[in-house]
C-alpha cells in the first residue's frame, strides 16, 4: 500500500525534500527523513508506512490525557510508527525510531474504512490518533479525519506538534479535541536534547500549532513531561505557565504535568511527586486547570469556576461526572449541576 505522498518538493538529480515539519529533511533516493516513514524512490516522495497501524485500542479518553471533552467515555486509539523528534526518554521508542534504526515495527495495514467500522462496532464516537507521532502520516490521517467527520465521529489528536502551518492548518480543521505536548520552553532543548533538528525552528513550530489549534477552534489540552535535568527549572515552567495562560482568559486551556519515570536513554531518576504538586500549586493562580500525571494519589477532580463544586471526580482513569448537567438546547458544553454555570467541558 505505498503511496506517493503530498507534502514533497522535487530537488531534481539531488532528491526530494520532505515539507511537512521543520526539519525539511531531503532524502536521497532509497533513502528515509528522519522520522524514518517518509522515503524517496525513484524521485518520488513516498509513504511505505501509509495505513500501518502498530497498536489499536479501547482506552478511557482521560488516558489521552483529555479531561474537559467527553469525560468517561472510551475512545478507539491508533499508534503509528515513527516520529520527528528524538526524545532520549520516550516511551515508544520501539516504534517512534524502529523505522530510523531499520528495526521491524510489528503493525497492520487498514483502510480508513476499516477503522470507521472498528469505531463504530466498539460503540464508540472518538477515535485517537496518538502513541508515537501521528502527525508524521498526515495524508493518512486526512483520510480518516474526513471519513471518519463524515460518518459523525469525532478526531482526538495526540501529538508534538511539529508540523508546518500548512498541513497543520489541514489536519487541525479536522480535529475536534487534540492534547498537544509542550516538552519545554527552549529553542535550544526542542533541537538538541530532543533531536528536533539543527535547521532549527521546531520550538517555533510547536507554538505555531498550539496557536493555531486555538485559533481554528479545536478544544485544546497541553500535557508537558516533567523532565529531571532538562525541563524542570522554575523559570521554564513558569515560562510554559505564561505561554498556556497566553491562549486564553481564565481558567483557560487544562494543563497536564505529567511525572517522568527512567525509559529509553535517559537515566536521571524519576520526577520528585511533591516538586510536581509545588508546581502545580504554583502556577494554579494563573491556571485555572492544572492536573497532575504519573504519580498515585493526587487529586485530579475538576471544579466549577464559579462555585466550586466538584464537576468530576478521577480517581485514576476511573471518573465520576456526577456534577455535570447536559448541555442546554443547542449547547456544546455541559453546565453544572448545582449553579447552571458554564463548564467548558465538551459533551
Ligand atoms: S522528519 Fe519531518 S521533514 Fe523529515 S521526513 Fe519526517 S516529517 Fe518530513
Ligand atoms: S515526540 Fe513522543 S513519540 Fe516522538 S520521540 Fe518524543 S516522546 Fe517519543
Amino acid at each position: 500500500m505505498e503511496r506517493e505522498g503530498r507534502f514533497f518538493t522535487d530537488e531534481g538529480e539531488t532528491g526530494v525534500r520532505c515539507v511537512l515539519c521543520s526539519r525539511r529533511c531531503k532524502i536521497p533516493d532509497g533513502g528515509f527523513g528522519a522520522c524514518g516513514v517518509r522515503g524517496n524512490r525513484n524521485r518520488r516522495g513516498v509513504l511505505p508506512f501509509h495505513g500501518m497501524i502498530t497498536a489499536l485500542a479501547l482506552d478511557p479518553i482521560e488516558k489521552k490525557p483529555l479531561f474537559h471533552f467527553r469525560p468517561g467515555t472510551d475512545i478507539l486509539s491508533l499508534g503509528f510508527a515513527g516520529c520527528n523528534l528524538g526524545c532520549p526518554f520516550c516511551q515508544n521508542w520501539r516504534i517512534s525510531r524502529g523505522p530510523s534504526s531499520g528495526a521491524s515495527v510489528p503493525g497492520e495495514r487498514m483502510t480508513p474504512a476499516d477503522i470507521v467500522s472498528a469505531t463504530l462496532d466498539r460503540g464508540v464516537r472518538t477515535i485517537a490518533y496518538t502513541y508515537s507521532e501521528p502527525l508524521v502520516h498526515a495524508e493518512f490521517l486526512l483520510d480518516c479525519m474526513s471519513l471518519a467527520r463524515r460518518r459523525g465521529l469525532a478526531n482526538v489528536l495526540v501529538s508534538n506538534g511539529c508540523a508546518e502551518t500548512g498541513v497543520a492548518g489541514e489536519i487541525l480543521s479536522l480535529t475536534d479535541a487534540a492534547n498537544i505536548d509542550l516538552k519545554c520552553f527552549s529553542p535550544e532543548t526542542y533541537a538538541g536534547a530532543l533531536g528536533g533538528g539543527s535547521l532549527g525552528g521546531v520550538f517555533e513550530t510547536v507554538l505555531a500549532f498550539i496557536r493555531l489549534a486555538r485559533a481554528k477552534g479545536v478544544h485544546l489540552e497541553i500535557t508537558t513531561l516533567v523532565v529531571p535535568g532538562m525541563n524542570d527549572s522554575v523559570a521554564e515552567l513558569d515560562a510554559c505557565a505564561d505561554f498556556i495562560a497566553s491562549l486564553g482568559t481564565w481558567p483557560g486551556v487544562p494543563w497536564h504535568l505529567s511525572a517522568y519515570h527512567p525509559c529509553y536513554q535517559w537515566k536521571a531518576p524519576p520526577t520528585d511527586p511533591d516538586f510536581l504538586l509545588r508546581v502545580r500549586e504554583r502556577v494554579g493562580k494563573r491556571l485555572g486547570f492544572v492536573y497532575t500525571g504519573n504519580i498515585s494519589g493526587a487529586k485530579n477532580d475538576t471544579s466549577c469556576v464559579d462555585c466550586g463544586a466538584i464537576l468530576v471526580r478521577r480517581l485514576g482513569y476511573g471518573t465520576d461526572a456526577g456534577g455535570l448537567a447536559e448541555p442546554r438546547d443547542g449547547e456544546l458544553f455541559f453546565r453544572c449541576a448545582k449553579c447552571g454555570g458554564e463548564t467548558g467541558i465538551v459533551a
